[in-house]
C-alpha cells in the first residue's frame, strides 16, 4: 500500500464528448433502457408532483463531506466499503433488519482498521436501493408468462400477473420507506453502539452452529471480530446510496441547492449521498450518463467485462470533466475469470488519459451462475479471488486500490456457497430469502473482508 499518491491535472475534452448545455431533463432527449413502462400515465404524473413536493432525504453537506472521503479512498489515504442488498425491500425496513446491516457495516470496517491500519468510509446500498434493472423483462413462473420483477418501488416480487404491473403508487411508498430507513440508521449512528454491536454479533454466531472450526484461521477469526465488537465505541458516519436508474423519480429529487456560502446553487440529488450507474446504462451517449453529469453528488460507475475501455474513458469525460478526485469512482464487476485479461487494458487507457478515479471492486457481479436446482449462485472462493486479484493488479501498475463494493445481508442467510458457514448447495433451501441477486451472509462477510486483510497484508 505504498503506491505514489499524485493527482492529475484537469483534462482535456474529447471533441465527441463535448456536451451539450445540461438540464435536470435533458438526458430525455437521449435513449434510454431500463425504465418501467406504466399504463396509468395520469397516475404516474401525480405520484412524480407529489413526490417533487417531499423534502430531501439526506443532508447536502453529507454529500459534499462523502465527495471529500471518496478522495481519499482515490489517494490511498482512506478505505472504500460500498456494501448491502442487491435488491432492498419495503419488508426489511425494520428495526432488526436495519440494526443488523449497520452493525455488519461497522464491523467490516472495523476489521480494516485493525489489519490494514486504515481508516474506512462506509456507504450502504441502503435507504433507497429499490430499483432493479433485469436481463429479461418478462419472465414465465409456473407456466403464467408475467412481467418480470423489477424491486419494490415498481411492482410486487409474489409472482402473480397483477401484482407484476408497474404501480406508481409503490414509487412514492419507496420514497417513505427510504426516509424510514434513513431517520433509523440517525438514531444508531447517536446510540451508544457498543452494546448493539456485541448483541448481535453474539446473536449470529449462536444461530451458526455449523462453523468450519476446521479452518485455520478460524480461532484467529472469531477474536478479531470479538474484539471488533468491543471496540466499536465511536461510530463514524454511515453513508447511503442507490442505483440511480429511474431517472423520473431521481429527477425529481434533484434539487437546486447552495452548499457554501460564497458558491452558487447547483443540482443535487437530494435522496442518496450516493449514487451509482449500472453496468447496463453506462453509456456515455445515453440517458443515465447524461442525468448524472449535472449532479453534484460522488458516483460510481460500473464496468463490466465486455465494456470497451474507449467508451468507458468517454463516460467518464463526460462524468468528470473537471478530473477531480473523488467524483468519481470506476466499480469494477468483472468477473475472477476475467480480472487479469480486462483489468490492465482498462487501466493503460484511463492512465494514458491521467483520469483521476476511484478504483473499487465489486467482486460480486461477474461472479454469479445458476446451480443445478435453478439456484442464483455465488461462491465465496471466487468472491475472494476477484477481490485479491483486483487489489494486485491494481498495485503492480501502481494505481490505487479504492476500496470494496459486496452484496450482503444482514442475517443469517444462505444464499452464497462457502466460507466459514460452510455453507452447501443443499444448504440454499433453509433461508434463501433475497428478491434478486444472491448475498453473502453477515458472517460470509466478515469472513471475506478479514481473509481479504489477511491476504492483502501478507
Ligand atoms: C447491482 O449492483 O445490483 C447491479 C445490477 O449491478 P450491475 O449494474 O453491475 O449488473
Ligand atoms: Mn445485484
Amino acid at each position: 500500500m505504498d503506491t505514489e499518491n499524485t493527482i492529475n491535472e484537469p483534462v482535456t475534452l474529447l471533441k465527441d464528448t463535448t456536451p451539450s448545455e445540461w438540464g435536470l431533463y435533458s438526458w430525455k432527449s437521449k435513449p434510454i433502457k431500463h425504465q418501467p413502462v406504466y399504463s396509468d400515465t395520469e397516475e404516474l404524473s401525480s405520484v412524480l408532483k407529489e413526490i417533487e413536493n417531499a423534502p430531501k432525504i439526506v443532508e447536502i453537506q453529507d454529500i459534499c463531506d462523502l465527495q471529500d472521503n471518496i478522495r481519499l479512498c482515490g489517494l490511498g489515504d482512506k478505505m472504500l466499503i460500498h456494501l448491502g442488498d442487491c435488491a432492498e425491500t419495503f419488508k426489511d425496513c425494520n428495526e432488526v433488519s436495519i440494526k443488523n446491516r449497520f452493525v455488519l457495516f461497522n464491523l467490516c470496517s472495523l476489521i480494516i482498521n485493525k489489519i490494514l491500519k486504515k481508516d474506512v468510509v462506509k456507504i450502504g446500498r441502503i435507504a433507497g436501493q429499490y430499483a432493479k434493472p433485469r436481463s429479461s423483462p418478462v419472465e414465465v413462473v409456473n407456466g403464467v408468462a408475467m412481467s418480470s420483477y423489477f424491486g419494490d418501488n415498481i411492482n410486487c416480487f409474489s409472482p402473480t400477473k397483477e401484482g407484476r404491473v408497474p404501480n406508481p403508487e409503490k414509487l412514492i411508498k419507496g420514497y417513505h420507506w427510504a426516509v424510514t430507513t434513513y431517520h433509523t440508521i440517525e438514531k444508531l449512528m447517536n446510540y451508544k453502539t457498543y452494546e448493539i454491536c456485541r448483541d448481535v454479533l453474539e446473536d449470529q454466531l449462536r444461530e451458526q452452529t455449523a462453523l468450519d472450526k476446521d479452518t485455520p484461521e478460524y480461532e484467529d477469526f472469531i477474536n478479531v471480530i470479538k474484539e471488533c465488537a468491543e471496540d466499536l465505541s465511536d461510530i463514524e458516519d454511515l453513508y447511503v446510496s442507490h442505483e440511480g436508474l429511474l431517472l423520473d423519480y431521481e429527477s425529481k429529487l434533484t434539487k437546486l441547492c447552495r452548499y457554501s456560502e460564497d458558491e452558487s446553487e447547483k443540482y443535487f440529488n437530494t435522496s442518496t449521498h450516493f449514487l451509482w450507474v449500472g453496468e447496463r446504462t453506462n453509456k456515455f451517449d445515453q440517458a443515465h450518463v447524461e442525468y448524472f453529469r449535472g449532479i453534484q453528488n460522488p458516483i460510481g460507475i460500473k464496468v463490466g467485462p465486455k465494456s470497451d475501455p474507449k467508451d468507458i474513458v468517454k463516460s467518464i469525460l463526460t462524468l468528470n470533466p473537471e478530473n477531480e478526485m473523488g467524483r468519481l469512482t470506476l466499480i469494477l464487476r468483472l468477473g475472477a475469470k476475467n480480472v487479469k485479461e480486462t483489468l490492465p487494458p482498462l487501466i493503460e487507457e484511463i492512465t494514458n488519459h491521467k483520469l483521476n478515479v476511484v478504483w473499487v471492486t465489486d467482486a460480486v457481479h461477474g461472479n454469479t451462475y445458476v446451480n443445478d436446482c435453478k439456484f442464483k449462485v455465488r461462491h465465496f472462493d471466487t468472491v475472494l479471488e476477484e477481490l485479491v486479484s483486483v487489489y494486485t493488479i491494481l498495485h503492480k501498475n501502481n494505481q490505487i486500490f479504492g476500496g470494496i463494493h459486496l452484496e450482503v445481508s444482514g442475517d443469517n442467510v444462505t444464499e452464497c456457497l462457502g466460507g466459514i458457514t460452510k455453507t452447501c448447495d443443499d444448504d440454499l433451501y433453509t433461508n434463501y430469502s433475497t428478491q434478486c441477486d444472491p448475498r453473502l451472509s453477515f458472517l460470509q462477510t466478515l469472513h471475506l473482508i478479514y481473509k481479504f486483510c489477511i491476504e492483502v497484508s501478507k
